[in-house]
């Protein structure tokens, strides 16, 4: 039997419903989102993320520096929006041009309005157990499990990826959830056999397809967060081959994707809720 279809469309569109539903009640949840530079996929996934802030009713502020810009300029603005009570949430798309050093410009979102999550207080306190703003790829990963009754407690859960974005912090969440976990990276020795014990797979590498039908283990649920554009369009890490064998597999696109949108936009309701003091945010 083909594996259950883990629709990340129509959960997101949910989430976003409820989130929607949140703004009204808190009145104003303010978002700045901050391009910088001419990258053409990061145009996209601005764009998209703009207009479902919009969409929910969030006061988006889609601010752009040129190519050219530089650290000083952007870690300016940075401080600006930080100071900005207008704005609970700052947004820096990745990647930014290679005059300029990510993490000095990622460090300097205030952590409470960092809704990425990948400031190192939040990346700490994820570590530790104790999240408070969480990657929206991770998170959306969480969801889709958990809106398919799939508890990884005690579970074998094999993550193929370890940057911070995705990786790490998806390992991180999954043992919080009590599963255990496998980091798989670029060095590891016989994926295959390691892709083989999950009961919970995530693959966010970037290698369409390198996730084959003969490495999972049946009835598994696997979840492609890899993305590439081929000309034959887009291509997640899973082959759609491994739908005959998984329990639960996302579509690519339509799965991960859409989740990471609908996930940032309950960031932005989250750091509204930190900056009024209704979540407690501790005091550094
Ligand atoms: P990244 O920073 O490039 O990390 C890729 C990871 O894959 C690295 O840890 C790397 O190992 C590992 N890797 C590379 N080749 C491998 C191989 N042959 N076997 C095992 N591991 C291998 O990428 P990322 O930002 O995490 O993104 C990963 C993918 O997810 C990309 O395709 C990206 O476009 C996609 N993505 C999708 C969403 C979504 O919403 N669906 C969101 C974010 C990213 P090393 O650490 O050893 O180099």
């Amino acid at each position: 039997m083909p594996a259950t279809v883990m629709d990340g469309t129509a959960l997101a569109a949910e989430i976003r419903a409820g989130v929607a539903r949140e703004v009204s009640e808190l009145g104003h949840v303010g978002l700045a989102t901050v391009l910088v530079g001419d990258d053409p996929a990061s145009h996209v996934y601005i764009s998209l993320k703009h207009k479902a802030a919009v969409e929910a009713g969030i006061d988006a502020r889609d601010v752009r520096l040129p190519q050219d810009a530089s650290e000083g300029d952007v870690l300016a603005l940075v401080d600006e929006l930080n100071r900005d009570d207008e704005i609970d949430g700052v947004l820096v798309q990745l990647p930014l041009p290679a005059q300029i050093e990510e993490t000095r410009v990622t460090y300097a979102v205030a952590p409470q309005k960092d809704v990425d999550g990948i400031h190192p207080v939040n990346a700490g306190n994820l570590y530790l157990g104790t999240p408070l703003h969480v990657p929206a790829t991770p998170a959306g990963c969480m969801e889709l499990l958990a809106a398919h009754g799939i508890d990884p407690a005690g579970e074998e859960a094999i993550v193929l990826g370890r940057s911070e974005i995705v990786g790490r912090p998806v390992a991180m969440l999954l043992l919080q959830a009590h599963a255990t976990v496998t980091m798989c990276h670029s060095r590891t020795q016989d994926l295959a056999s390691h892709v083989r014990r999950g009961d919970i797979v995530v693959a966010a590498v970037g290698v369409p397809g390198i996730v084959t039908p003969e490495m999972v283990k049946p009835g598994a649920a696997v979840l492609d967060v890899g993305l590439t554009r081929t000309e034959a369009g887009i291509r997640g890490d899973v082959d759609p081959a491994v739908a005959e064998v998984a329990g639960h597999l996302t579509p690519m696109p339509g799965g991960t994707g859409p989740m990471t949108i609908a996930m940032l936009l309950r960031s932005s309701v989250k750091a509204a809720r930190f900056r009024r003091g209704v979540l407690a945010y501790p005091s550094l």
